[in-house]
């Protein structure tokens, strides 16, 4: 089996910080890449959406056409690993917005949702075979409801923030700012050897 390559999104946000991380799983330089273009996607088995202003990357997807792109290779089984903003640009529903999204997983979210004194936070997380995790929020999304087909993984007091649905792992925190790279090395998992 060929060396993975994994693309993380790199329009706007926080890439660099998943790069680290994927790399610190043992990821050789030359298979992680930044993705600014259809051609750049063509070449990776799966795709990080960090972190960052979702109006914003969801436009700069549109201009690109890797809007379209992206959801092509999700129906052929790209895994995608979506963080923070990732999460709303996959969403089937954000409240209150007409922004641009992919519409690829069955959740219902909201921006902004922890309110202006708790815009960050850090809190331990228990996920489900994982054990305990530390997780930072960063001005992070609330996932309001969930389609039956989604497994939830990880809760924040009620809320889901931690999913799993077909070949998407989407987390509404940053797994990428703590030093425990499990979530990566799961996500690389989901890429199987079925990959090359
Ligand atoms: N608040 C941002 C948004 O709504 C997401 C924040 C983040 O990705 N850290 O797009």
């Amino acid at each position: 089996m060929r060396q993975p390559r994994v693309g993380v999104l790199a329009l706007q946000g926080d890439m660099r910080e998943h790069a680290a991380a994927l790399r610190a799983c043992g990821l050789p330089e030359h298979a992680v890449t930044e993705i600014r273009s259809v051609d750049e996607l063509a070449r990776v088995d799966g795709l990080v959406l960090p972190g960052g202003e979702s109006t914003t990357v969801g436009r700069l997807l549109r201009i690109e056409g890797l809007d379209e792109a992206i959801v092509q290779r999700a129906a052929e089984g790209m895994p995608l690993f979506a963080t923070c903003a990732g999460v709303i640009l996959l969403a089937t529903e954000v409240l209150h917005s007409q922004q641009p999204r992919l519409g690829l997983i069955p959740v219902q979210v909201e921006r902004n949702a922890y309110g202006r004194q708790v815009d960050s936070f850090e809190t331990r997380l228990e996920v489900d075979g994982m054990g305990e995790m530390d997780a930072v929020f960063i001005r992070a999304p609330r996932i309001v409801a969930t389609d039956p087909r989604v497994r939830v993984l990880a809760r924040h007091r009620q809320d889901p923030v931690l999913c799993r649905y077909g070949r998407i792992l989407a987390a509404t925190f940053h797994p990428e700012l703590t030093p425990d790279h499990r979530l990566h090395r799961y996500f690389l998992s989901m890429l199987g050897p079925d990959v090359g």
